[in-house]
């Protein structure tokens, strides 16, 4: 269908306008009536597929039909993320303001992947981590006034891989003897993402040594040292450790006070992958998880975890990102130009894997511009708060049981029955649509997930979460 204003298909200004009206009137009514849809899919696989036309449209449609599908075929086969009773895996938050700075940012439609390509896309990036930083007190080495710096990343899954690859080449550079391989550490909960960057850098997956955790589920530095011993022994080459603050399965806490100086003695790399509880340190009273940091090569976290940012934004740093770089970087003739060969510009394609790169900072400047420091620590606060008044429930009850005491916002913990029947439960509570929780295996056992993050999440919803449960373990038990 042409256009008649302009002579061609495009949307013209002013039915863009009056259609991203009609969008955000959509999201809108998403978000007032979030609560009325089950949390869980209830699609069938094949469902959404089948619903839609074999072939693309030969003609343009009309904006209003295609609205119409997204009402009519797509929110069924949705996860509703954002419903305030989502309490599975980590939560993937987002809020108001990230929404926002998500459109202009695709309004804008800038593609940033030299400084030269917008100079604004990289020093807004450059200026937003280094208040991310402060704001989470991390150490002055990883702001970019200093020899590091951040940058954001799709994932932590990336930031992990090109943690790996940046360690990788230090250690080709300084010319240390490999012929018995590299050898990398993370803890038996470590996030399944380390294992997937050693094993695409190239690094001989049976050489990732599983370091035993402790009761609150805590890499052991004692058994590091030891197996890094073992290793050296055998001419195997120690490169890479991955610490977690905050593991997926249990919120463990490794200790990087102590993990630190054995990567230090070692000359290893450390990476430290805050992903979701890193969050946490915007409020001083938390900022005790960060204990350490001074001692890693590098540190991740996700906004788009736990600090109301729309996926996808991991903030990413580096002590010292000469080795980030030196790792990254390649300048073919056609992207050559003054300003990088000036030196005096940051290019964050040098400091990630894709090569082109979307304009993510925008989103979290205006998060933290709309919330404050003040605004974020309050609603951490409050889902902290949540999830200790969650744990509370289990203690008290005669049917559930902790699986470990919650350090944040993560009750990890179990029907007092066995792993079939804890299955069960979960299955039931989710099928029932009116909340959604995840799994996971603690010392060997099927073990309940409570992860209290989304945006919207209220007292009444934990409270009401609990009482399904309750029901479900009830019918259980009848
Ligand atoms: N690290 C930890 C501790 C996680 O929990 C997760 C995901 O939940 C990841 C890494 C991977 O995160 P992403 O989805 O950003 O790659």
């Amino acid at each position: 269908m042409k256009r008649p204003d302009n002579d061609s298909f495009h949307m013209s200004l002013d039915e863009f306008a009056e259609n991203a009206r009609k969008a955000v009137d959509e999201i809108v009514a998403y978000y007032k009536n979030i609560e009325s849809y089950p949390v869980l899919s209830k699609s069938e696989p094949g469902d959404v597929f089948s619903s839609l036309p074999g072939n693309a449209p030969e003609k343009g449609e009309q904006f209003d039909d295609i609205i119409r599908d997204v009402r009519d075929i797509i929110l069924p086969g949705l996860t509703h993320w954002q419903s305030p009773m989502f309490f599975g895996y980590f939560p993937s938050n987002t809020s108001g303001p990230s929404i926002i700075g998500e459109l202009i940012s695709a309004g804008l439609g800038v593609q940033g992947m030299l400084w030269a390509t917008s100079p604004a896309c990289t020093e807004l990036e450059t200026r937003v981590l280094d208040w991310t930083a402060k704001m989470l007190g991390l150490p002055d080495a990883f702001m970019s006034s200093g020899t590091g710096g951040g940058v954001i990343q799709d994932s932590a899954s990336s930031a992990a891989l090109c943690a790996v690859i940046a360690a990788r080449e230090q250690v080709k550079r300084t010319g240390t003897p490999q012929e018995n391989g590299l050898a990398a550490y993370a803890s038996e909960e470590a996030h399944s993402s380390v294992e997937k960057a050693l094993r695409i850098s190239g690094v001989d997956i049976s050489r990732l040594r599983r370091v035993p955790v402790d009761e609150t589920f805590a890499m052991r530095a004692d058994a590091l040292e030891a197996m890094i011993a073992e290793d050296l022994q055998k001419g195997i080459h120690p490169f890479f450790i991955a610490a977690t603050l905050g593991t997926t399965s249990s919120n463990g806490i490794d200790p990087v006070p102590e993990i630190g100086p054995v990567a230090e003695k070692h000359h290893m790399w450390l990476h430290v992958d805050a992903a979701m509880s890193g969050t946490a340190a915007v409020c001083p009273e938390y900022r005790y998880i960060n204990k350490g940091l001074h001692f890693a090569d590098s540190y991740c976290f996700n906004p788009h975890k736990w600090m109301f940012t729309n996926f996808d934004c991991d903030c990413f740093y580096v002590k010292e990102r000469k080795h980030l770089i030196q790792a990254l970087s390649i300048l073919p003739e056609y992207l050559r130009n003054e300003a990088t060969e000036s030196g005096r510009v940051f290019d964050y394609r040098d400091w990630q894997i894709p090569l082109g790169r979307r304009f993510r900072s925008l989103k979290l400047w205006f998060v933290i511009r709309h919330y404050g420091i003040e605004g974020l620590q309050y609603h951490i606060r409050k889902h902290i708060e949540l999830a200790q008044y969650f744990a509370g429930f289990v203690r008290a009850s005669d049917t559930f049981e902790l699986a470990v005491e919650p350090p944040f916002n993560l009750v990890c913990f179990r029907y007092k029955g066995t792993d079939k029947e804890n299955e069960l439960l979960l299955k039931n509570v989710n099928k029932s649509g009116s909340m959604f929780m995840t799994h996971t295996r603690m010392d060997g056992k099927y073990t309940l997930r409570m992860c209290i993050g989304q945006t919207n999440t209220r007292q009444e919803h934990v409270y009401r979460a609990w009482h399904i449960l309750e029901h479900a373990a009830s019918v259980l038990q009848s």
